[in-house]
Parts: structure tokens; sequence; C-alpha cells
């Protein structure tokens, strides 16, 4: 099923489709998912998504929202049954199966065909089908491609068009990143010639803070952001404790990260969070400087080159002294580029 013809002719007969994203899914995966899913159903096949975790408020407005599984708090036996169940299992903003956790093994196990909407680096080979593509700012502008070239551009109404936007907007910094090319904003404006409505979509996204999440923001940016001059990099270490204290949600840290490539002169910024599974870094840089290869080698993570993310098992103190080891390994880097 290599060539979207024979996809094509896969989806002519009505399918029982599940739909996943990454563990705590952002608006590019989630988006991409019930932009699917819906063009699915449109087309007579049955769709449920499924989230291996909770998300942030700020994306819980997108349309199919409410039909969303999730894995980690709904009954996962259910869950399983639908990808056991299914005929084509979709996997959407993420390449490799270890980040779904427990439901990597369930979709490595399943019979269904195995269908990979993606743009994350260096992914996994276990798609039967592939709409890949690692020069893609979102997996939002791919699902998009995909539903144009199976001919069915007409079927994206205003609700698969918002899902799809917000996708295309958060992962482009609301087009700013060195993502954001002549391509990716036509798509964007495609997206709202069907019916996505821009200053709404953003104005969900960015406008629903809570007075907790700004000020924790004011207390990272006054107390915690560390700047190390020489190695051209910014980077917050947050302790649990702190995380409570400001009474944090699922999402409250996204985006605190790019404060510290907002300053003059830096280069990577790195938030690390003490979360309750295991320690998570979000990894940004500027250039060609690569936080996907730093990520990779040093974080058991990966993504992009200018954007990626990490964890390890360590203590938050541990991984900070880690994260300050390795800082001359790329010293030259930082400063060169
Ligand atoms: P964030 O810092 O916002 O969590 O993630 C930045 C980018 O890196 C996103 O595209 C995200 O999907 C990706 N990413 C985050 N964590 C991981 C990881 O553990 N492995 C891989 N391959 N990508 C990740
Ligand atoms: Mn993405």
């Amino acid at each position: 099923m290599e060539k979207i013809q024979e996809f094509k002719k896969y989806l002519n007969t009505p399918r029982k489709a599940v739909l996943l994203t990454h563990f705590k899914p952002d608006a590019d995966a989630l988006g991409s998912a019930l932009g699917l899913a819906q063009y699915l159903k449109k087309k007579g096949h049955a769709a449920q998504v499924i989230t291996p975790s909770d998300y942030p408020d700020f994306i819980s407005w997108m349309p199919g929202n409410k039909d969303v599984l999730i894995f980690q708090k709904d009954k996962p036996e259910k869950a399983t049954r639908f990808i056991n169940d299914a005929d084509v299992i979709f996997c959407l903003d993420f390449s490799c199966l270890n980040r779904i956790n427990e439901l990597g093994d369930l979709v490595r196990k399943s019979t269904g065909k195995k269908v990979l909407v993606d743009h994350h680096l260096e992914p996994d080979k276990f798609a039967d089908f592939e709409q890949w593509d690692g020069t893609a700012a979102s997996t939002a502008e791919l699902v998009f491609k995909l539903i144009d070239e199976l001919g069915d551009k007409t079927l994206i109404d205003g609700e698969i068009a918002e899902c799809l936007y917000a996708g295309i907007v958060t992962d482009t910094g609301g087009f700013r990143h060195s993502n954001t090319t002549h391509q990716v904003l036509k798509i964007a404006s495609e997206l709202v010639e069907h019916g996505a409505d821009p200053y709404k979509v953003s104005k969900l996204i960015y406008d629903t803070n809570t007075i907790e999440r700004l000020r924790l923001m004011g207390f990272v940016l006054s107390e915690k952001l560390k700047v190390l001059p020489e190695y051209r990099t910014a980077y917050v270490a947050l302790t649990a404790d702190e995380l409570r204290r400001f009474g944090s949600q699922t999402g409250d840290t996204e985006g605190l990260v790019n404060y510290g490539l907002s300053i003059k002169g830096i280069r990577l910024s790195v938030l690390i969070s003490d979360r309750k599974e295991n320690i998570k870094l979000s990894l940004r840089s500027l250039g060609n400087f690569s936080v996907n290869d730093m990520a990779k080698a040093h974080f058991d993570g990966g993504g992009h080159r200018n954007a990626a993310g990490g964890q390890t098992s360590l203590t938050l103190d541990q991984t900070v002294a880690k994260f300050l080891s390795i800082l001359p390994l790329y010293k030259d880097q930082l400063n060169n580029e």
C-alpha cells in the first residue's frame, strides 16, 4: 500500500479507523487527528481519536474534542478494544512508537494497516503507508496534503479547516519560526478559504490563560531564567514544588522555553521540568544548531532541528548537572553558527 492510489483504493471500502497522537498532544497532534477523523467520517468510515494522555485546556475547544478517548484517564480497556479491532491505525505527529508509551505495543501487535502522517526527523519504519515530510512545518499541513491527494479537498469544511489551521499556527509559533514558508502560508490561506477563522483560533489558543499560568511565567522570568553567555544558552529548571505552587496544569509551561531564545545573542534555550512521570526537557535553538541531535544523544528524545524534547529518569538536579556537563561539547558549535 505504498502508493497513494493503493491507499485511496483501500479507503473505497468503509473501514474502522483509530487515530493516535503522541503523549501530551499539542495543537498540531490533536488538530491533525480531529481534522482527519472528521474527514474519514464524511467518507463513511468509523473514526476514533485516542490520545495516550490528557492535554491542555487551550486546545480542548477543537471540534470533535468531546469524542476523544484519553487512554490514561478513560478506561484503557476501551481504547485497547478500539485498537485491536481497527482496520487501520493512523499515527499523527509522532513517528517513534515509544512516544505513545504502552499504546506502542498495542500498535505493534495490531493486525490493522498502519498509516504514518508526521514531520519529525528519523521516523521508525513501521507504517504501511507514509505521508512523511521532515521539512514540513506541521503534521496538519500533511493531513491537508493527504486529503488533497486523495482528491477530496472540497470535503474540507470549516470544522476540519479550523483543526488543521490550529496545528499550523502553533507549530510555526504563530507564523514566526523559520519553518514558515510560502507553502505553509498558502495552505493556511486555503484553510481560511475553507472556513477557518484565524482570529478565533488564535484567541482560543493564546488568550485563554489562567492567572496562575501568567504568575508562573512571571516567576520563571524574574527568578528562574539562567543565562550562560559563554554558551549562548538560557535555561530554566522547575521543581515539582514550584509547579505545584502555581497550580500548574497540563500545558501551563508550553511556550515558556521560547522566552530564553528571545534574548539577544542566545542560540539555545532549554526548559527542564520535574513531571510526575519523569524529568521532561524542552529544547529550542536558532539556526543550524540541532537540538534534535542533542536530545537524541543525551536525553532519550528527538524532534526537529530547532525544536525537540526529551526526558530522563534522573532527579531534577542530576538532569541539570548532566545538561551543564555536556554544554562544553557544544561550545564551538554554539559560538560559531
Ligand atoms: P516540546 O518541547 O514542545 O515538548 O517538543 C518539541 C518538539 O519535539 C515537538 O515537535 C515534539 O513533538 C518533539 N518531541 C518532544 N519530546 C520528544 C521525544 O521524546 N522524542 C521525539 N522524537 N520527539 C519529541
Ligand atoms: Mn507537529
